[in-house]
Formats: structure tokens, sequence, C-alpha cells
């Protein structure tokens, strides 16, 4: 692809799924781009992420989606309604999802033979981008402004960065964070909720004598202060189990947990957790001989800007959410689809990066913020579910239209009329 290179240099801190996505973007338009990245190599964590219609539409609008694709499961994202039922008694149905465009769908994108999304997201990315702008091993520790209007990044070991814009991708422990809310009015805070997390082929739960079809439908499990996910990956070689348990006589915010915050766990302590739950849940977390435990935390209260000078968040650095919409990378796929459009719009330039980031900002903090909460409420949800005649239409209720904001907002459109207002001309499709 041709582009006009920009009078302008950006240096992105973070090489997880954001950092690296906001690279190719920007390496795109002719934007001199540095990825600094404190591992040594493009590293997995977690399992499978699920990613919504609007996490595939920012891919796909970014160019990328087709190479993510050939790493993945399959050529198209495979849609599915999730259907929720008891976690309890005899697992009783709660609520199917209806299909439509109204209606939650679910999209699993994972890589065939590798157990984890997050490298096959990276495998899609790599080849995308001159590995010579990638630098590893670098952990920025600070950040400060040059005496020209540029910014420095500060690293272990000595190294300084110069560049005129900086991009946050750091993660939900930033350290960029800490320049763009030096008040620290945000912060990173732990829920009580323990998630753990395990992928077993559906013939290993077949024979454990599970009768729930754990293949058609992503599952969600839901009873008193914890719930369960379950759904296929790998075209249904294999279950993802993510469970979710909360004590909910602590205040949220009162305890500190110390690093890290993914540890191995005990399958006793698990079962302990969920003692009490039915027969099919019961013999399906007794398959999980080893599981890992994340304590879940999110940034609260969110923060009121993105931006501050010439530095920028995106990703969980932003806005760090509980996993309970699946929808934490597909907003931080969106903050990049916005930066990636504004910064590399052919009027963009050194001159006018303030307006352009405060674009960014004005589109990006309301509705990725609203999304935060929503996470919050929706695990709320899941675990507001009790063995009562009640509870079922309750939650059916309850859950009805969660996703739609998520999933089926009009991204594209919104920066083209901003784009629009920027720069006049016609509105176009991006
Ligand atoms: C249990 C659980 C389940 C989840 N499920 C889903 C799901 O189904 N769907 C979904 O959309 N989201 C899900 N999420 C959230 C999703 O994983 C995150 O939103 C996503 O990984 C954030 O990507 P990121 O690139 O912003 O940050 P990260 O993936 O955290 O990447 C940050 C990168 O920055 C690097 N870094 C950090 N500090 C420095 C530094 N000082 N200097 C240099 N480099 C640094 C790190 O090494 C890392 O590579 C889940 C999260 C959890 C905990």
């Amino acid at each position: 692809m041709t582009s006009i290179p920009k009078d302008f240099k950006v240096a992105i801190v973070g090489g997880g799924m954001c950092g690296l996505l906001c690279a190719v973007g920007l390496a795109r338009s002719g934007i001199q781009v540095d990825v600094f990245e404190s591992a040594q190599k493009f590293e997995e964590i977690g399992a499978g992420v699920g990613l919504g219609p609007n996490a595939v539409r920012a891919l796909d609008g970014l160019g990328v989606l087709e190479a993510v694709l050939r790493h993945a499961d399959s050529p198209t994202p495979n849609q599915l309604p999730f259907r929720f039922l008891a976690g309890v008694g005899k697992h009783e149905h709660v609520y199917l999802a209806s299909t439509g465009k109204s209606a939650p769908l679910f999209s699993v994108v994972t890589q065939q033979h590798s157990r984890l999304f997050r490298p096959a997201f990276l495998q899609a990315l790599e080849p995308l981008i001159d590995p010579s702008v990638i630098h590893f091993r670098k952990r920025c520790v600070s950040i400060s402004d040059s005496n020209s209007g540029t910014h420095l990044l500060h690293f272990e070991g000595g190294l300084v960065h110069e560049a005129d814009l900086i991009i946050g991708a750091d993660g939900i422990r930033s350290v960029i964070r800490s320049f763009v809310d030096p008040e620290k009015s945000s912060r990173v805070v732990y829920v009580n909720s323990i998630s753990y997390r395990s992928l077993l082929p559906p013939q290993l739960l077949d024979h454990a004598g599970v009768k729930t079809d754990l293949t058609t439908h992503p599952l969600c499990w839901v009873g008193e202060d914890k719930h369960l996910i379950t759904y296929p990956v790998q075209a249904n070689k294999m279950i993802n189990i993510v469970t979710c348990s909360t004590n909910s006589q602590v205040p949220v915010g009162s305890v500190t947990v110390p690093l890290p915050w993914s540890r191995p766990a005990s399958q006793d302590e698990m079962l302990e957790v969920y003692s009490g739950w039915g027969d099919d849940a019961t013999t399906l977390l007794k398959q999980i001989k080893n599981p890992s435990k994340w304590f879940l935390h999110y940034l609260h209260p969110p923060l009121k800007s993105y931006v501050r000078r010439k530095v920028v968040l995106v990703g969980d650095a932003a806005h760090a959410m509980l996993p309970h919409l699946a929808a934490g990378v597909g907003q931080g796929f969106e903050d990049v689809f916005v930066l990636c459009k504004l910064l590399g719009h052919p009027q963009t330039n050194a001159a006018n990066l303030d307006v352009i980031l405060e674009a960014y900002n004005n589109i990006r903090v309301p509705r990725a913020n609203m999304i935060i909460q929503r996470s919050f409420d929706m695990g709320k949800i899941y675990q507001g579910y009790r063995d009562t005649e009640d509870s079922t239409p309750e939650t059916q209720r309850r859950l009805m239209g969660m996703w739609e904001p998520v999933w089926h907002h009009d991204l594209a459109r919104e920066v083209a009329s901003v784009v629009k207002d920027i720069y006049g001309g016609q509105e176009s499709s991006l």
C-alpha cells in the first residue's frame, strides 16, 4: 500500500494484541513507528478470547481480518448464540440468545494447532510489520517531556527514546497511564473474584459423564456468587473453561493482591468453591487437574481522559475491564481502529495532532467507559441467579439486550463523521 510519509514519529509501549495491531495499522499509513516490549518475544498469556462482531469489524476495517482468519479455526468468524443454564440442580435452561442483529452472538477465533488465541493473533500480525521496529526486552519505567515539545521514554538499563507521540499499550498495570492520569484518580482494583481456567477435549468430558452439550453453543452456567463459562474452540477439538467466583461479603477495592495475579491453583480449592453445584458442572470441574487462577481486577473509577499532551492510551492501559462481556480486547481493537484512521488521514500532520487526539478521546472515552460498567454489571447478573422460581424470568429480563450497544455500534460511521467535522468534505466510508 502506498502512503505519504508523515512528519511525526510514534513510539508504542507494549507489544500485546493492541500494541502490535496499532503498529501494523500506523505503519501501513506511512507513520514511522517503534514498538517497545518488555518481554523477550511476543508471549502467550491467557486462553482463547471471544471476539464480538464489533471486534471483528475493527480488524476488518484495519485490513488484517483475513490474515488473522488464516491462523484461525475457520475462514469466517464463527457466530454462536450464548445459552444460559443453572449451575445448581439439574442445570435448568435459563435463556437462549436468539439469532439476528439484536441478539448476543459470540465469535471465537483460535488457532487450529495451538491451544491459545493470543499467539495465533500475534503470529498473524508479525509478518505484517518490519521486524526492525520491534524492540524486545525494553521495559519502560517512566516518561517525561523534552524541551522541544516531544516526549522521552526512559527504559530499564538507561535507554532513552524520543518521539512526537507516545501510545501506551502496556496493559492493565500500565506505566504510561501514570503520565496520562498523574493524580492517580483511577486505580486498578481487585473485585474479590477469582477465575479458574482450563482447556479440555470434549471427548474427555463426554467419557467422564458430562451430559450437557458443550459444543453447539457457548454456555454460561449461572449461580449465587459464581458462574462458569464453557465454549468450544479449535473447531470443537477443545472446550475452553473459565470459572468466576466472587466473595461478595468483602467491599470491592478493600483487598490488595500481591503479584502475580495469575497463578497455578489446586483442584481441591476450585472444587471447594463450586461445592453444591449440579452433577454436570461438578463432573466437568473434576476433569481439570491443573487449573490456573486469575485474580480479577479492573480500572475504577474509569479514566476521565485517555490523552494528555501527546501521550495516548489504548487497550487495557486505558480501560481494563472485567471479562464478563468478553469485550476487553474488542474495545482495544476499537481504540486502535479509531486512532489509526485519525492519525493515518492524509491531512493529519504534526501541527494538528492535538485536534486529532482530542477527537480520539471524545469518541473513545464515553464508549469504552460505558462498557467497563456494563461488564461489571454483567457479572452481577450471572452471579445474581438464585435457585428460585422467579429467578429464571428475572435473569432473562436482565440479560436481554446487554450486548447490543457493545456489538452493534457503527464506529466507522462515527469516525467518518468526526473526520468530516475536522477536515470538511464528504463523509466517506472508512
Ligand atoms: C480471565 C480473563 C478472560 C478474558 N476473556 C476475554 C474475552 O473473552 N474477550 C476479550 O475481548 N477480552 C478478554 N479478556 C481481556 C483481554 O485479555 C484484554 O483486554 C487484552 O489482552 C488487552 O490487550 P492489551 O494489548 O491492551 O494488553 P496486554 O495483552 O496486557 O499487553 C500489554 C503488553 O505490554 C507489555 N508491557 C507491559 N508493561 C510494559 C512496560 N513497562 N514496558 C514495555 N512493555 C510493557 C506486556 O509485556 C504486554 O506484552 C479477558 C481477560 C481475563 C483476565
